[in-house]
């Protein structure tokens, strides 16, 4: 590994590869588990400590620090032999049987390849915005946990997202840092004979070349690709410029390089995944591009290719309003991708468009990437319960005369990687009492083993973690005050901000409308008598960026810095700028409560809440996203009713009033009532039930066995069954499917007749099926569910002939009659062993 490494990377050669133990240095920089598993920490501080707590990169560490400082801890004996015990800790971790060698031994999955625009694994790698690349690194980190066999898919952007800089106006200023490939955690991909490995897409007028770069994750890898190559075409070389590049072309390009390139390079490194995972429509465009591989290997059409792959794709839906679609100009998707259609996948582009459109014959209608991602997958899933219901209206439309509890949206509920967002104390806290291997599989025996925990103890670690916190924040904000150019008195009065034994609230995140972050400001006096209330004092944290061209984020932050530089405010609140990865880590391992208030239901799930409890963080938020069905009185607190209320301001003024009445008449009060040993019960029961309950249920280790039993397992059994014997089954569906289009407008229902007797409904119905074979189509007998149970769908038996008829039958169902006999209603659907319906085909037929 060590030796590859070496031969691969190329400013390697530029550094002191002879001194003896620096492969080993190497290997552990560049395994990106080093920045969740802290064991190595000490090696770079030690190193150097002053770049290490600057960057947290430890391969800059590496390549900065000088001949004479390695040499001379090199031949530190015990230096050497902590080096060594952690790679072998490493060696070991990466072949042990993991949980799924343990579960599934005989799994047919052998690789499943996660596209995402974005992944958030480390402050060392700024390729992500926020919360979309929070949950596809920390998913990728708890595959390797779990060893189930992933590969991610990104980009790798010449820029990262911008960072934030608050100017002496209360202004936001965004920067945006170049990313020197050399000095990120990762190492160009060559081929065996050590050429860089290239892949060519074609443009119009030009072809891109791609780079490729590899991240190690554990065992787990993630690829990325970039267009930065001295051969191509100026505009093609800035194409991975910056993440999320503006304006719909450069975006259209940046998701070409991800979903087409993206499954190239797989093919190129021989990886064959049996599933494809979209991580939002951004990489809709692999479902092309596996299909087209599919018709090289086996001579088939598109249509055949489609049906055969699409049941190894999952695509995961994180918008919860239809803006938050990616939709292109049709003239765009035929400037970009007309001659691919043509020329590779051998449709026109009139059924290229039909793929992205909820109307195919519509030729105004834009071409949006989460109806291809819906037209080329499997299964579609939302990010948590509520936003599985929300997604399921938001594709209604594509399902026409289904009822929307049926359209074929399920939900997966995101969770966060434990160990990237434990404290050291609260790794040590749940080490005692669950074992260092608590995330590496199931997680059903962690609630009874925190339950075990006493208050005193408890209380102590949070304790220490609040003043963890506040340190952290006067020496940040000083250094920021410093830097924006407060005077030196401000700089030095920072050392006094806040208190280290009030109750400290956090509030971090995006700065945008929806996300309603001065819900707090409604009543900027109220807000202030209850931080500065003498006996009981609160203190706020806040941070978060807005996009730079969002106008309205951004004057929400002002507002902020305005109320904040009040001398009142002082020191009860601070906003510290630049919120990414290691301030968040720092903000979840320190608040006693955390704060969110977006409107309902307009954050899919929301993640930074979930890196509390880990750390014994109580939540307080709206009911939406996954608090919505987290929250129970014992774990936290709530606020609205678990309605919608759009952005009606009445609405938004109560909600601040309930915010304050629950801060001044619970919280406070709770975390101040103490017993005799300064203990408060009531809180330290509450911290428990939430670390208990929801850790484990709101893990990306509970997430990813989700994905894995549930998606990537049957997607995997599915895809190989159709991809058999050149898409044998694929062309029986196609068939099928074609039947269906051609005959369904024939069929129809006669009379339905129902008695009740013995408590029972029986009905009969009459079906004309004409040319269509009964095994083709199924008939169900449906009524609507009520008080929000599931609907009732009973299948209906052929019983027999309709005499007199061609084609007619009679078929017969019994239910009870707990519900009236005219609930009911009988329907046709189509049927097809393994086909999913209605997302593959979404005929229905209604007998009234
Ligand atoms: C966790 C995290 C997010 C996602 O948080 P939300 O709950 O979706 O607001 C965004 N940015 C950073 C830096 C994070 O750490």
């Amino acid at each position: 590994m060590a030796k590859q490494t070496r031969a691969s990377h190329p400013i390697y050669s530029l550094l002191p590869i002879e001194i003896e133990g620096f492969d080993s240095l190497v290997e552990l920089a560049l395994d990106m588990r080093s920045s969740w598993n802290h064991a190595t920490d000490e090696i770079w501080r030690q190193l150097n400590s002053e770049l290490w707590n600057l960057t947290h990169n430890p391969w800059v560490v590496l390549q900065t620090v000088s001949r004479d400082q390695l040499e001379r801890v090199l031949t530190d004996h015990e230096f050497r032999k902590n080096i060594d015990d952690l790679l072998l800790g490493k060696h070991q971790a990466e072949k042990a049987q993991a949980w799924f060698q343990q579960y599934h031994p005989q799994a047919p999955l052998t690789c499943a390849a996660y596209f995402s625009m974005e992944f958030m694994l480390s402050e060392a790698l700024p390729i992500y915005s926020g919360g979309l690349g929070n949950v596809a690194g920390d998913q990728l980190k708890a595959a390797d946990d779990l060893g189930v066999p992933v590969v991610g898919l990104c980009l790798l952007y010449q820029q990262g997202y911008f960072r934030q800089m608050i100017d002496k106006n209360g202004n936001q200023q965004a920067l945006f840092p170049y990313n020197d490939p050399g000095q990120l955690p990762i190492t160009p991909l060559r081929q065996e004979n050590g050429d860089w490995l290239r892949l060519e897409i074609s443009l119009p007028g030009y072809s891109v070349w791609l780079r490729a770069w590899q991240v190690q994750v554990g065992r787990v890898k993630l690829y990325l690709l970039d267009s930065n190559d001295a051969a191509n075409f100026p505009v093609h070389r800035g194409i991975t410029s910056e993440l999320y590049g503006s304006g719909p072309e450069l975006r259209l390009k940046q998701e070409l390089l991800l979903g087409i390139g993206g499954w190239r390079l797989l093919e190129a490194l021989g990886i064959h995944p049996e599933v494809c995972h979209l991580n939002e429509g951004h990489a809709a465009f692999a479902v092309l591009e596996r299909a087209r591989s599919f018709m090289q290997e086996t001579g088939q059409p598109f249509e055949v290719a489609l049906a055969a792959t699409r049941a190894g794709n999952l695509f995961t839906t994180h918008t919860a309003v239809t803006a938050g679609f990616d939709r292109f100009a049709p003239s765009l998707i035929d400037q970009y991708l007309g001659g691919y259609a043509k020329q590779r996948l051998n449709i026109t582009l009139h059924d290229l468009l039909a793929l992205g459109r909820q109307n195919p014959n519509d030729s105004s209608e834009s071409f949006n990437m989460a109806y291809l991602a819906i037209r080329g997958s499997g299964a579609v899933n939302g990010v948590s319960r509520l936003h599985g219901k929300v997604s399921r209206h938001l594709f209604e439309l594509l399902f026409p005369h289904w009822p929307l509890d049926e359209v074929p949206v399920g939900h997966v509920t995101n969770g966060v990687h434990m160990p990237s967002w434990d404290s050291v104390a609260a790794d040590e806290l749940w080490t005692n009492v669950c074992s260092k291997d608590r995330w590496l599989g199931t997680t059903e025996t962690l609630e009874q083993d925190i339950r075990s925990i006493s208050d005193s103890k408890l209380w102590q670690f949070r304790i220490d973690a609040g003043k963890s916190l506040v340190e952290y924040a006067r020496e940040r904000f000083s250094r920021q005050l410093d830097a924006s150019g407060a005077p030196v008195d401000a700089v030095e009065g920072a050392k006094y901000l806040f208190d280290p034994n009030a109750l400290t609230l956090g509030f971090a995140r995006r700065f945008t409308t929806y996300k309603r972050p001065n819900l707090l400001l409604h009543d900027p006096d109220r807000l202030l008598r209850l931080l500065s209330n003498p006996k009981r004092p609160v203190q706020l944290v806040i941070a978060g960026k807005a996009h730079p061209e969002d106008l309205a984020g951004q004057a929400l932050i002002h507002e902020w810095i305005n109320f904040i530089r009040q001398p009142e405010a002082w020191p009860h609140i601070v906003f510290l700028s630049d919120y990414d990865m290691l301030l968040t880590e720092h903000l979840v391992q320190g608040v006693d409560v955390w704060i969110n208030t977006p409107r309902r239901p307009w954050e899919a799930c929301g993640t930074s809440g979930m890196k509390v409890l880990v750390n014994g963080g109580i939540n307080l938020s709206e009911l939406d996203g996954w608090w919505a069905e987290a929250y129970t009185p014992e774990v936290g607190w709530a606020l609205g009713d678990g309605l919608e209320h759009g952005d009606d301001p009445a609405w938004d003024a109560a909600e601040a009033d309930a915010l304050y009445d629950l801060l001044e008449q619970e919280v406070i009060p709770e975390f101040y009532t103490r017993d005799k040993n300064g203990i408060p019960g009531a809180w330290v029961a509450r911290m428990r039930e939430s670390m208990a309950q929801l850790t484990p249920r709101f893990s990306a280790n509970r997430t990813v066995r989700e994905y894995t039993e549930q998606h990537y397992l049957p997607a995997a059994l599915a895809y190989m069954k159709r991809a058999a014997n050149k898409g044998a089954v694929a062309v029986q569906i196609v068939n099928w499917r074609k039947e269906m289009e051609k005959l369904w407008p024939t069929l129809r229902f006669g009379e339905m007749k129902v008695q009740t007797e013995d408590k029972q409904h029986v009905y009969e119905v009459q079906v004309y099926l004409n040319d269509i074979n009964q095994d083709a189509v199924r008939v169900e007998l449906y009524a609507d569910g009520i008080n929000g149970d599931a609907p009732v769908r009973q299948e209906m038996k052929p019983l027999r002939q309709l005499a007199g008829s061609l084609g007619g039958h009679i078929y017969g169902a019994v239910v009870s009659d707990d519900r009236p006999a005219t609930d009911y209603t009988a329907r046709l659907i189509p049927y097809y062993e393994g086909v999913e319906v209605p997302l593959e085909a979404a005929k229905i037929l209604w007998q009234r």
